[in-house]
């Protein structure tokens, strides 16, 4: 009881000075930082000097003068010494618990530059292993390898005669197991593809060892789960680096009941520092959508959250297509390959059929539960967009912020579907990761072609048809650092420049101003935190990241290369560092 008290009367002299100016002395901020250059990504986008904080939150936002006047004899002062504030950044689209776990726990090698590289990595983890024990590495990508070719099961076998050996791509969506690996998951040359699933097969139609979308299951099925207390350690090494990053608010969009423990436990020990917004996964048929149903309803929902806007189980996440990097996303026209041949009658897939996946949205949207949709091609992009206004015609609900996520090639039509649907229900909103134009670029550029590769990432046609987008780093598809997210979304410049440096052209590039409010402002509302985070305004939560350099001022070149030398969350300093 004492303690409701409390906060209500936290509260009640939190909003006391906004309203009055005589009570201002008699509750002095906690804390300010002065001195410096506040972005503040409010409406009007407008800059100012100072930032008092009380609570955890922001008391007042304003010029020097009049924000140094607040202070009491316990203010702590932090002097900016002219660098720049924004709000704490948001990743619409982060696998931060999945992401951390592997980068503790598997081989990394998305800094691999050959395949003799990997071999090399996989034999120095191998010898530390009992025979028979999985090795997992993962980050490779043949757009970054001198071959430019998968890795293959032949390159692994001399080096990993004992253990099974299973190697994810960077962007989840393929990996590679070695010969011990498909031994133990029966798959030989008379192995069918499973639905929704490829094999590769070399020119005898023997198993490459690549596996696509869900034929990759066969193999990831018999690995050992990890531990919770592995899965808690995953968790809070991809919170040091969110916070070492500005970030303080993020959208983990799959997740399991393990991974939601996982995150309980974190939030539980008081060690999530940190705005958490999950989906959980619906998987590919009507039973796999209702048990995650009857998880998201034992859960408070959103906005109400665990730990005070800590913890938020957000909605349902589907996987409508696969990847623009295995060629298995489904798009109207086939494929390319090396950007100008024709990967012929290869128009990817629905990963789940397509009258189920309109079911299980249905199901979501009549319980009242969000839906986060993976839609890369343009074909799977319209289906979605498509359902979402079907079942709000159906069931008009306000609010509920459906979302396209990737939406990497949308159609004319689907622009204006998502613009509709946002005016009129709040929903269609499109979660974009600009920095796969960078990391994953060169195999992009490769597989969509000259022409359709225009068309990628369309962030200024988004923002002419009143479309209002997010941003996401997909980690660990791409770095976690959303800095790289703010600079592609102007740049538009691949990792190697296989196909030229800017091979999807400039024409939708967009400004810093509009790149960072989608990964604040137009970011917030996706985890239903809107009244929160997102900008630094009365009122709202102290996340703030203070950064070396002014991105409104800087060339948008340099921008991936801001550095961030504090974070605060609820006005905590989370992070400090030089
Ligand atoms: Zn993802």
């Amino acid at each position: 009881m004492n303690k409701n008290w409390g906060r209500v009367a936290a509260i009640a002299v939190w909003i006391a000075p906004v309203a009055a100016g005589a009570a201002r002395a008699a509750t002095p901020p906690d804390l300010i930082l002065a001195h410096g250059t506040v972005i503040t990504v409010d409406s009007r986008d407008s800059i100012a000097q100072a930032v008092a904080i009380r609570d955890g939150r922001i008391l007042a936002v304003g010029s020097d003068a009049t924000i140094l006047a607040l202070q009491g004899a316990q203010t702590r002062i932090i002097d900016l010494h002219g660098r720049t504030l924004t709000p704490g950044l948001i990743d619409t689209h982060a696998h931060v618990a999945d992401g951390g776990l592997g980068e503790l726990y598997h081989v990394q090698l998305s800094d691999a530059t050959n395949v003799a590289d990997i071999v090399q990595r996989i034999r120095a983890r191998v010898g530390q292993l009992k025979p028979g024990e999985w090795l997992q590495g993962e980050g490779w990508d043949e757009g970054k390898l001198a071959e430019r070719r998968y890795v293959l099961a032949t390159d692994l076998d001399a080096v990993s005669p004992d253990n099974p050996v299973w190697l994810e791509h960077t962007t989840g969506h393929y990996g590679a197991a070695n010969s011990y690996a498909l031994r133990l998951a029966k798959i030989t040359a008379a192995t069918r593809d499973p639905p929704s699933g490829t094999i590769d097969r070399d020119a005898a139609g023997h198993p490459s060892g690549v596996l696509k979308e869900q034929a990759q299951e066969l193999v990831t099925d018999l690995i050992p789960a990890p531990s919770a207390a592995q899965r808690r350690n995953g968790i809070l090494t991809s919170l040091q680096t969110l916070h070492r990053e500005g970030i303080t608010a993020v959208k983990d969009p799959l997740i399991d009941q393990p991974t939601w423990d996982a995150y309980r436990q974190v939030l539980d020990a008081g060690q999530l520092s940190e705005h958490v917004c999950v989906l959980w996964g619906a998987g590919t048929t009507l039973a796999s959508a209702r048990a995650a149903l009857k998880s998201i309803a034992a859960q408070p929902r959103p906005p109400h959250s665990l730990g005070d806007g800590r913890l938020l189980s957000c909605g349902a996440k589907i996987f409508m297509d696969g990847s623009g990097g295995a060629r298995t996303a489904w798009v109207y026209q086939d494929w390319n390959r090396d950007q100008t041949q024709i990967d012929q009658g290869n128009s990817g897939y629905p990963l789940v059929e397509p009258q189920v996946y309109r079911e299980q949205v249905r199901l979501f949207h009549e319980a009242g539960v969000q839906v986060g949709t993976h839609a890369v091609g343009d074909h799977a992009i319209d289906w979605v967009v498509d359902t979402y206004a079907q079942v709000l015609r159906n069931k008009p609900t306000h609010g509920l912020r459906h979302s396209i996520i990737h939406a990497n090639i949308p159609s004319d039509h689907a622009i204006a579907v998502m613009a509709g649907l946002q005016r009129q229900y709040d929903a269609g909103y499109p979660e974009m990761q600009p920095p796969f134009m960078w990391w994953i670029g060169d195999i992009y550029a490769a597989n969509f072609g000259s022409a359709r590769s225009q068309r990628l990432e369309p962030l200024r046609t988004l923002e002419a048809r009143g479309v209002h987008w997010s941003g996401g780093s997909d980690y660990p598809v791409t770095p976690l650092a959303a800095r790289y997210g703010l600079w592609a979304a102007a740049e538009r410049q691949t990792l190697k420049g296989t196909f030229g440096s800017q091979p999807f052209g400039t024409a939708e590039s967009v400004d810093i101003h509009s790149a960072l409010r989608a990964y604040t402002a137009a970011a917030a509302p996706q985890l239903f935190l809107e009244g929160r985070i997102g900008a630094i305004e009365a009122g709202k939560d102290a996340d703030i990241a203070v950064w070396d350099q002014n991105p409104y001022a800087m060339p948008s070149q340099e921008i991936q290369h801001l550095h961030c030398v504090m974070t605060l969350f609820r006005g905590t300093v989370v992070y400090e560092g030089n």
